[in-house]
């Protein structure tokens, strides 16, 4: 079988793509990388034979690693040592006499099926689209963005940027006019310039702001992302 056959079986399987399929192992090949590491996962993706397990992940104490096929587990001294940074971790002790499901080589992919938390933030979705593209394919991008946005759960918060010769942050829930906020794609800016357009606060602010709500004074920013219900409407 070819190489590239091999990672898109992977790809098939698991849902994940890699920026690379080889990681460099020394510091200085990493630094030489044109591209960064990242891995692109698709959430909700319809799976043949997903495999769900009924705990909460076990995590690393030393970087909140996940315990994972690539970690070395030992039940001889009923620990084991996270991939990411080296740590060694103790098993919880009902994985004293197995090791858990999450450390079998066939589980790349794994979902977690957890009780519901009252309380916790909505998932937040923001999509970013390229519209450097023809008619015919802005049309069917249109179309898929709309039935994604359609599947997500009722609570989910969307936010949508679009970019092309400049980057649009589109105000969502506006019913009366189409607002987006544009920068100039030749133009870097700091990230004090891009809150103060967005009217978006540091976290100062933003506090001091909610006091001046509650005192009656109208505050500024928010409007981006949005409830997906709105956007529903639109
Ligand atoms: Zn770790």
């Amino acid at each position: 079988m070819q190489t590239s056959q091999v990672f898109e079986d992977f790809e098939d399987k698991t849902g994940l793509r890699f920026s690379w399929n080889l990681i460099p192992n020394k510091q200085n090949e990493l630094l030489k990388l044109s591209v960064p590491l990242a891995c692109l996962y698709q959430p909700l993706r319809t799976m043949d034979q997903p495999i769900l397990l009924n705990e909460p992940p076990i995590v690393c104490r030393g970087c909140q690693g996940i315990l994972n096929p690539y970690c070395q587990p030992d039940l001889n001294t009923q620990s084991w040592t996270c991939c990411f940074c080296f740590m060694r971790n103790a098993l919880p002790p009902h994985y004293h006499h197995q090791l858990p499901f999450s450390t079998n080589q066939d589980c790349v992919n794994v979902e977690y099926n957890l009780p519901i938390v009252s309380n916790v933030t909505p998932p937040i979705y923001i999509f970013v689209v390229d519209t450097c593209i023809d008619k015919e394919n802005i049309e069917s991008l249109t179309s898929t963005l709309q039935n994604s946005i359609s599947s997500l759960p009722p609570d989910s918060i969307v936010g949508f940027i679009s970019f092309g010769k400049n980057v649009n942050i589109h105000e969502l829930g506006n019913f009366e006019m189409d607002t987006s906020y544009v920068f100039n794609g030749a133009k870097e800016y700091t990230v004090d310039q891009i809150e103060k357009h967005l009217n978006i606060l540091s976290s100062d602010l933003r506090n001091n702001n909610n006091n001046n709500k509650q005192n009656g004074i109208n505050g500024v920013g928010g409007e981006f992302p949005e409830l997906k219900g709105v956007q529903d409407q639109q």
